[in-house]
Parts: C-alpha cells; sequence; structure tokens
C-alpha cells in the first residue's frame, strides 16, 4: 500500500517517520510528538505557510475537530488522511501548543510501496530533541511539582478532547487545588489520569505529590463549559 515517509525538524533536531497514505494527521501529530519526547497535551495544527499561520490557505487543525473556532476551509486533523494532504517535496508548518509555540518542520521526502502497516512508524531521530518542560529540580523526576502537572499526559482521548477546551489557567488552577485528605491540604497531583464518565464529566485520578496517598477530582461538565465559554 502507499507509504510516506516524513523529514521532521525543529533546530538541529531532527526525525524521519514512516506512516501509510491511510493514516490520518492526528496520527502524523501523535507520532511527531512521540518521536520528540513530548506529552500530547496541548492543541495542535498543520499549516502551509511556513512562516506565519494566519495567511496559511491550506490549514488543518485540532480547533476544529473539537468544534472550536476555526476557518471554514479547515478540515482538521482527525478525519484527515495523509493522501488528501501530502505528495513528495511538500512541506507543512506542524504547530504545537498556541502558547508555547512550538514549530516543526513536517516535509514529505518520498511515496513509495510497502505492506500495509498499522502503527507509524518511527524510523530514526538525529540531534538533542527539545525539553517540553523543564522542571526546577531534575533530580525529582519520580514526582513533578505540581506546577507542571497540568499537562497531563495519561488521559482518554475522549477526556482529553474535553480537558483540553479548557483554557491552561483553567487546568492548572483545577490541578493545583486537588485536595489530599490524608495531608489536609492541596499539594497537586502525581501519575494522573483522567477518564470521561458517560455524565460527561471527567474523572481525575492520581496521587498526592507529598505523601502518595490517593488524589481525585470530579471535573463537572457545567464547570467545564463555563470556563470554556470564557477563553478568547
Ligand atoms: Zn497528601
Amino acid at each position: 500500500m502507499k507509504t510516506f515517509t516524513f523529514h521532521i525538524s525543529h533546530g538541529p533536531w531532527s526525525a524521519d517517520l514512516q506512516l501509510t497514505a491511510n493514516h490520518t494527521l492526528y496520527e502524523l501529530a501523535e507520532t511527531i510528538i512521540k518521536a520528540v519526547g513530548f506529552d500530547l497535551d496541548h492543541c495542535f495544527g498543520f499549516y502551509n505557510n511556513l512562516e506565519r499561520v494566519t495567511p496559511s490557505s491550506e490549514e488543518y487543525t485540532l480547533f476544529a475537530d473539537l468544534g472550536e473556532e476555526a476557518n471554514a476551509h479547515d478540515p482538521g486533523v482527525e478525519n484527515t488522511l495523509l493522501d488528501q494532504v501530502f505528495e513528495p517535496r511538500k512541506p507543512l508548518l506542524f504547530l504545537f501548543d498556541y502558547g508555547d509555540a512550538w514549530r516543526f518542520l513536517v516535509t514529505c521526502t518520498s511515496e513509495e510501496n510497502h505492506r500495509a502497516f498499522k502503527r507509524p512508524k518511527i524510523l530514526t531521530t538525529t540531534g538533542t530533541p527539545p525539553v517540553q518542560y523543564s522542571y526546577p529540580n531534575e533530580e525529582e523526576e519520580e514526582t513533578p511539582p505540581s506546577g507542571a502537572i497540568y499537562a497531563i499526559p495519561h488521559f482518554t482521548p475522549a477526556a482529553m478532547k474535553r480537558w483540553l477546551r479548557m483554557t491552561e489557567k483553567s487546568r492548572e488552577a483545577i490541578i493545583t487545588t486537588i485536595w489530599c485528605s490524608t495531608c489536609n491540604d492541596s499539594h497537586g497531583i502525581s501519575k494522573a489520569k483522567g477518564k470521561l464518565h458517560p455524565s460527561g464529566d471527567i474523572m481525575l485520578e492520581g496521587l498526592c505529590p507529598k505523601c502518595g496517598g490517593p488524589v481525585a477530582r470530579v471535573i463537572e461538565t457545567g464547570e467545564t463549559q463555563g470556563r470554556a465559554d470564557e477563553s478568547p
């Protein structure tokens, strides 16, 4: 089946990936984020203007899939196949996290025929990858400080969608005020996991970074929606 090879670069770091023509832009984004060692915890988009995203005539963003303000010509990333977007030598800008604005140049380097495969492949990575979050005390990696934890990697896709609808400020506020009944104080949450309850609430569970006891929080839909509506 038709496959594409991509060269991804950010400064001196680069990676080569292989995906099939039937993989989606969302899967390409996931693979880039995995190759660079980031957490997939922010919104992102692909743009054909490599310098400035606004005047792009082609754009594919997660915002469109989330039903947020997106340009009319933006088909989103979840249902857009690589075959609909790429051809050899075509570059796109991959912008990850609209706050920190990580920019990756994505170039389709070749089109080949291979046996079909399910999981996108990371062929090679070169150079030192950028660091998404720098913690003040790197030695305590086991329990990252609470300030960094509103970046949560272990969400089910449905929960992550809803989580990303909230502003980063709201997410941080929720995380930093999680109550530990053992400490009788809030120290944030570590090893956090999130899933979506059938009611639409996010169930957040993890451990208190201080005492290691279980902490949990239900983020109610009403609260989520209200906060999302306030975001610009
Ligand atoms: Zn505690």
